[in-house]
C-alpha cells in the first residue's frame, strides 16, 4: 500500500503549511470533493437509519468537561483552556457532552426512544508535534459521530444496527476490517464508575458481537474512560493497525448529566448513551481510502469521474455537449483536449479517473463515445446517452464496480 501522505500531495488532495501549524492540514479542491462526498454518504445513511442531525459548537466551558469526566480523565490530550472574561473555555475533545446537553434541553418520553443524534463535527487533540503527519495524526479532526439515547432493552438492537451500517459503508467504500476488537478496561485508575457498570455494558457488547457472527478479540486497556466499546480495526500502508469505526455503551455520562426520560409507569428513568461512529474522523477515513485504493477511488467517490478526450479540436463541440449533459446529471466530468498532448499521454495522465470517453471523428458523427474503463478495458463505441445513463446508475448506487457486468458489454 502507498503512503497516503505522499500520494495525497501528488494527487492534490490536501496539504499543510508551517504557518497554519503541524497537524492542521487543509483540503484542496479534489480532496474537499472526496470528503464532501463521503460526508454526504454518511448523512444519507444516517437519515435512512432514523438519525436526526444537529450542529454544536467546537468550544465549551471547562466545567462542561469536568462534569463529563474528560477534564479529570483525558486532560493530557486536551488543549489548554483559554481565559475569557473570567471564564475558561476549551476546544472540545469529543462531541458527547454537547449532545448530552442537547438531549437534556427538553423532556423526553419513552415513546421517543431511541433518540439518535448525529453530527459531523470538529474535535481537537493536543498531539505532540513529533507524532503529527498527513491526515492520520492531526490536532483538529471532523468526527462522524452519533449518540443514541435509549433504554437498556434497546442497547443491543442499536449496537447491532450500527455494526450493520459500518458493514454497508465498508462495502460501498471498498475497504475491509482487519479485525473487530472488544475494548475493555485495563489496570490503572483512568476508568470511571463501579465494576457493576462495566460488567453490564461489556456483557451487552459481547452479546452483540456473539450474535453478529463476526470473529473478534477482547483487548484490555483499550476502553474509553467511560465505557467499553467495539472497535473496528483497519491496517494502514505500513501494517499499523488503527481504529476506524466504534460502537460504545456508556452508562456513566447519562448519570453525570442527570439525563432522564419518563417511562410507561410515569416515573423518571435513566437512558443509556450508545456512542457510535461509522467511519471515525473524515481525516483518517480519507487517509485510509487513499492508501487502500492507491488514489483510484470507487467511481462515486472519485474527484473526477469522467474525463472526456476529443481526439482533435474538431470534436470539441461534442466533448463540450457531453460534459454539459454529464454535469446536468451530477457527474464530475472534465475535458482534456489535444492541447494537453497526444491521446496516449492524456489517457496516461487520467489513469486514476474511472471513466475515459474518447471522441474521434467517427464517434462525433454518430453521437457516440468510445469508453475506456480505469485499468485499460476498452468498450465498443456506444451512444453517449447510454454511457451517461449506465455510469450514472452505478454512481447513484454507490457501486465499487466500474461497469455493470450483468448488462451486455
Ligand atoms: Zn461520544
Amino acid at each position: 500500500m502507498p503512503d497516503h501522505h505522499k500520494l495525497g500531495r501528488e494527487l492534490g488532495l490536501f496539504g499543510t503549511d508551517p504557518l497554519i501549524g503541524a497537524g492542521l492540514p487543509y483540503w484542496l479542491p479534489d480532496g474537499a470533493t472526496v470528503r464532501h462526498t463521503l460526508e454526504e454518504y454518511i448523512r444519507d445513511a444516517e437519515l435512512r437509519a432514523g438519525y436526526r442531525h444537529v450542529y454544536s459548537p467546537v468550544l465549551g466551558k471547562r466545567e462542561l468537561y469536568e462534569i463529563s469526566g474528560h477534564w479529570p480523565h483525558y486532560s493530557e490530550d486536551m488543549f489548554p483552556p483559554m481565559d475569557l472574561g473570567g471564564e475558561q473555555v476549551v476546544l472540545r475533545p469529543s462531541l458527547c457532552p454537547h449532545h448530552a446537553l442537547i438531549y437534556r434541553s427538553r423532556a423526553h418520553s419513552y415513546r421517543e426512544l431511541p433518540l439518535r443524534l448525529a453530527e459531523i463535527g470538529g474535535q481537537y487533540r493536543s498531539e505532540l508535534s513529533g507524532v503529527l503527519g498527513g491526515l492520520t495524526r492531526v490536532r483538529a479532526m471532523q468526527l462522524n459521530d452519533a449518540h443514541i439515547f435509549c433504554t437498556l432493552d434497546q442497547v443491543a438492537g442499536e449496537a447491532r444496527a450500527a455494526l450493520g451500517m459500518i458493514g454497508r459503508a465498508y462495502a460501498a467504500l471498498g475497504i475491509r476490517p482487519a479485525r473487530y476488537r472488544l475494548s475493555l478496561p485495563g489496570p490503572g485508575g483512568k476508568y470511571v464508575g463501579g465494576p457493576g457498570m462495566w460488567q453490564q455494558a461489556a456483557a451487552m457488547l459481547t452479546g452483540v458481537l456473539d450474535g453478529s457472527g463476526v470473529a473478534y478479540e477482547a483487548a484490555e486497556g483499550e476502553a474509553a474512560f467511560y465505557g467499553p466499546k467495539i472497535d473496528v480495526q483497519v491496517t494502514d500502508g505500513a501494517g499499523r493497525e488503527d481504529t476506524l469505526s466504534t460502537v460504545q455503551v456508556d452508562l456513566y455520562q447519562p448519570e453525570r448529566f442527570g439525563l432522564h426520560y419518563t417511562g410507561p409507569d410515569g416515573a423518571r428513568h435513566r437512558p443509556v448513551m450508545v456512542h457510535r461512529s461509522i467511519v471515525g474522523s473524515v481525516e483518517r477515513a480519507v487517509a485510509h481510502l487513499i492508501e487502500v485504493h492507491g488514489g483510484a477511488f470507487p467511481p462515486w467517490l472519485a474527484p473526477t469521474q469522467l474525463v472526456i478526450l476529443p481526439v482533435s479540436g474538431a470534436e470539441l463541440p461534442q466533448a463540450l455537449a457531453l460534459r454539459q449533459r454529464g454535469a446536468g446529471q451530477g457527474l464530475r466530468a472534465v475535458i482534456a483536449g489535444p492541447e494537453h498532448g497526444s491521446l496516449g499521454s492524456r489517457i496516461r495522465a487520467a489513469r486514476l479517473v474511472p471513466y475515459q470517453a474518447v471522441i474521434g471523428a467517427r464517434e462525433a458523427a454518430g453521437g457516440q463515445v468510445a469508453l475506456r474503463l480505469r485499468g485499460g478495458r476498452r468498450l465498443d463505441p456506444r451512444p453517449a446517452a447510454e454511457v451517461l445513463a449506465r455510469i450514472g446508475g452505478l454512481i447513484g448506487a454507490r457501486s465499487t464496480e466500474l461497469w455493470d457486468t450483468g448488462a451486455a458489454a
